[in-house]
Formats: structure tokens, C-alpha cells, sequence
């Protein structure tokens, strides 16, 4: 696999800091700047799989967020009521 070029359009991809949101025992959490490689292209983000255990270290790790912030949840199907 060539870890430089996007699988989806193979566009160069660039190592960027990133905003990942990540669902977890029935929870979303957002967790910023995780290292990840950007199509600069597409917009297509990949993740290593070390970002990828970081995430997860993050979320089930029972640590201290930097803040917590509200999310609103829309559902797509109920659009129309
Ligand atoms: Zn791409």
C-alpha cells in the first residue's frame, strides 16, 4: 500500500493535525489535533494505526477531558415533521 497517495482519488496526502470524532461504548467524543494524513485533494482523512489506538487509549482511558462541549443530534428520517 502506498501510505502517499489517497485510496479514493490518489490525490497526495499531506500529515496534518486533525479533529476526530470517535463513537465509543454508545458515546461520541471529539478528540483534536490526532496526527493523520489529508488528501489535499479530496478532504479524505487517514489514520495510522498508533492515531488510531491513541483515540481509543483517550476515550477508554477514564481521563479528564479539556472540556466537554454539547452536541445537538439531528435525525435525517424525522426531517420532514
Ligand atoms: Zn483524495
Amino acid at each position: 500500500m502506498n501510505e502517499h497517495v489517497c485510496r479514493t482519488c490518489g490525490g497526495p496526502l499531506e500529515a496534518q493535525r486533525v479533529t476526530r470524532l470517535q463513537q465509543y461504548a454508545g458515546h461520541w467524543y471529539l478528540i483534536e489535533n490526532v496526527p493523520a494524513l489529508v488528501c489535499r485533494q479530496c478532504g479524505e482523512q487517514y489514520f495510522t494505526p498508533d492515531a488510531h489506538d491513541l483515540v481509543v487509549d483517550l476515550v477508554s482511558g477514564g481521563g479528564e477531558p479539556v472540556r466537554t462541549e454539547m452536541v445537538a443530534v439531528y435525525d435525517a428520517e424525522r426531517s420532514s415533521t
